[in-house]
């Protein structure tokens, strides 16, 4: 019970790695990503800790350490892990949270699968994630709890510390009232967010979902400011509302919302370009392209990614435009999930199945339209690719934020670069000047990707020149500062905030 900053994610915050039998804990691989800036907070309060869970059969043995003391370039912290089996992992991530909410955040209703959630064994992993969040914290600390897998931390954490202040932050896109109600713990799930003292989410418009769930189910007050904040609203486009509550009411409690648009570290990006090796491998692409054009698409292999619809689209590109035959090169990477989910292997192998299609129907001895890479492309290496693209082609069906587009406006110092994004990305509210297109829409998708390839230099760098200034003021930095707001808004205790 001493942390003033408790973070409750359900990874942990750093890779185990065994050396000469013994386990060591490594910075996380990818250098970007949520997790380095969670931890960056540690920087900003007394004492820190973070819960996570952890695989263990048998918490009892001597091997496994419940609670470990990490010392890094994030200064002193504890991890509190949580022993969960095989089953409660398998039936708290992969079916409740992978099977039935995930496809309901993103709208895809015929995806929802309800029948194997087992609603007792997500209750029993949630209150174990609040009983050591609650261990953890010191008198009126704050807890921030991150993500729909942990949708019911908050409700069982006020009961076992009224005293803290607990904040949440969702990292997915929120439905509206007619998605979001299908779930048939609907009520339990709101009720245990309106317990938090802040709520914050990408963009305004999940907010305004959230909302719209509330009030169709609980008897709730909101208050609204009339703009959404001066940062956003000066930049944001027709897609973004034009007003956001700020505050909702419940059960005699306040609970402050917020809109804050997670961002990319771009002075780190910048550096990443900048390296000899990283030029030697754009150099390296670049002849290996000739004069072909480069179209970048990076993603998981998800339905929520729009692979597949995009495969389609360039299939029709290259099938209605002979003279771009031997001009293009489509570098699609969707890696793979490895959870041995059925839909995730379906997509997988329709996507292997369009490729071999697309190479089969228009390549040649000296020409292959498309290279599909199905593993993840190391970040250093990627942000190359960043830099060697013409085109980067980020047209998800559904995304909360998504950094890659960030990142390949933040790996573009040179100016040049054409960005597509599909409009259902919350990226989209503040990248207004990129080439923002419906991947549910042939027609769009297909003029999209034509008009990037065909836009003129000038026009090029404008969007892109518009588009980075957005990306380095909204950069990770911009948003820490914002979240640290929004706890001194909700009253979160400032003597903590040193
Ligand atoms: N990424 C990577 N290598 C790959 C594909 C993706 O390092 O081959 C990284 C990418 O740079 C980005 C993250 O994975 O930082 C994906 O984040 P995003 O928000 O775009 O999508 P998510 O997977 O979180 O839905």
């Amino acid at each position: 019970m001493s942390s003033n900053l408790v973070i409750v994610y359900h990874r942990q915050p750093y890779e185990e790695v065994e050396v000469d039998g013994r386990i060591e804990y490594r910075e996380n691989k990818s250098p970007n990503g949520i997790v380095p800036t969670l931890k960056s907070f540690f920087g900003r309060f007394e004492k820190g800790a973070w819960v996570a869970w952890k695989q263990a059969e048998d918490p009892a043995h001597p091997d496994f350490e419940r609670v470990i003391e990490i010392d890094d370039q994030y200064g002193k912290y504890t991890v509190s892990r949580l022993p969960l089996t095989a089953e409660q992992i398998t039936s708290f991530y992969h079916v409740s949270s992978k099977e039935a909410f995930w496809p309901i955040l993103h709208g895809f209703k015929e995806r929802y699968n309800y029948d194997p959630v087992d609603w007792p064994t997500f209750r029993e992993v949630n209150w174990a994630f609040a009983e050591a969040a609650a261990a953890e914290a010191a008198d009126g600390a704050v807890v921030w709890i991150h993500d729909y897998n942990l949708w019911l931390v908050p409700g069982y954490l006020r009961k076992l510390r009224p005293d803290v202040k607990i904040s949440f932050f969702h990292h997915t896109p929120f439905p509206g009232a007619d998605m979001f109600n299908v779930l048939p713990w609907r009520n339990e799930i709101l009720e245990s967010l309106l317990a938090c003292d802040l709520v914050g989410f990408h963009i305004p418009r999940y907010v305004n979902n959230f909302v719209s769930a509330a009030r169709s189910l609980l008897e709730v007050d909101t208050k609204t400011r009339e703009k959404v904040k001066p940062e956003l609203a000066s930049q944001t486009s027709a897609l973004s509302e034009q007003s956001v509550p700020t505050q909702i009411t419940f059960d005699g409690r306040t609970i402050n919302l917020q809109a804050s648009p997670v961002g990319v570290d771009v002075d780190y990006i910048e550096q990443l370009v900048a390296r000899e090796e990283t030029a030697a491998k754009v150099k390296q692409i670049k002849q290996e392209l000739g004069d072909a054009q480069l179209i970048l698409s990076v993603g998981r292999t998800d339905y929520t990614k729009g692979g597949i619809e995009q495969l389609h689209s360039y299939e029709r590109l290259l099938e209605t435009r002979p003279d771009l035959r031997g001009k293009l090169r489509l570098m699609h990477v969707s890696v793979a999930a490895n959870s041995n989910m059925v839909a995730y292997e379906e997509i997988q192998s329709e996507l292997e199945h369009i490729a071999g299609r697309i190479n089969g129907r228009f390549g040649s001895l000296d020409w292959q339209p498309l290279a599909l890479l199905s593993r993840a492309v190391p970040f250093d290496q990627l942000v190359a690719y960043y830099r060697a693209a013409d085109v980067a082609w980020i047209t998800p069906l559904a995304d909360g934020m998504n950094l890659v587009c960030k990142e390949y406006g933040a790996a573009r110092a040179d100016g040049d670069g054409v960005l597509v994004l599909s409009e259902f990305a919350g990226a989209a509210v503040e990248l207004y000047s990129a080439v923002i297109t419906n991947p549910f829409s042939h027609k769009s998708m297909d003029s999209a990707i034509s008009l990037a390839l065909e836009m003129p230099e000038e026009e090029r760098r404008e969007r892109m020149k518009l588009m980075r200034e957005i990306i380095r003021k909204q950069d990770v930095r911009f948003w820490a500062e914002d979240q640290m707001q929004a706890f001194d808004s909700a009253d979160l205790p400032k003597t903590m905030i040193v």
